[in-house]
């Protein structure tokens, strides 16, 4: 689907809500996540309305590899320097809150709020 009118991150996607944007292209932004669990907190989420795991194929390999490629030169960007953490939620018992696929990407010095 190219974008869900009720879904948060399409709205991010779509410039239409608020972001602290840290990277943009035109198949992936990453912005800062509103609740963090560490020192720096980034979402890493497609453009197009995908809502979770489940419903990634081998089709979507290179746009996920990218989200994961791009990742650690932002983390670095933002100052972490001693390690990170990536975390994707999926479905319910996955906690997975936002039913629009993102990758977590996590740094800084702990302690950590959770994670
Ligand atoms: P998850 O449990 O993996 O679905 O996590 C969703 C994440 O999205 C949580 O860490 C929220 O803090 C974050 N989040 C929800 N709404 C926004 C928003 N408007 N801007 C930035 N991050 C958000
Ligand atoms: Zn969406």
């Amino acid at each position: 689907m190219a974008a869900d009118p009720n879904c948060i991150f399409c709205k991010i996607a779509a410039g239409q809500i608020p972001a602290k944007k840290v990277y943009e292209d035109n198949e992936i932004i990453a912005f800062h996540d509103i609740h963090p669990w560490a020192p720096v907190h980034i979402l890493l989420i497609p453009k197009q309305h995908i809502e979770s795991m489940v419903d990634v194929t081998e089709a979507d390999a290179a746009l996920l590899g990218r989200m994961m490629a791009i990742s650690p030169r932002l983390l670095r960007d933002l100052g972490v320097t001693n390690g990170f953490r990536h975390v994707v939620n999926t479905g319910r018992d996955g906690l997975q809150e936002v039913m629009h696929l993102h990758v977590h990407a996590m740094g800084g010095p702990r302690p950590w709020l959770k994670g």
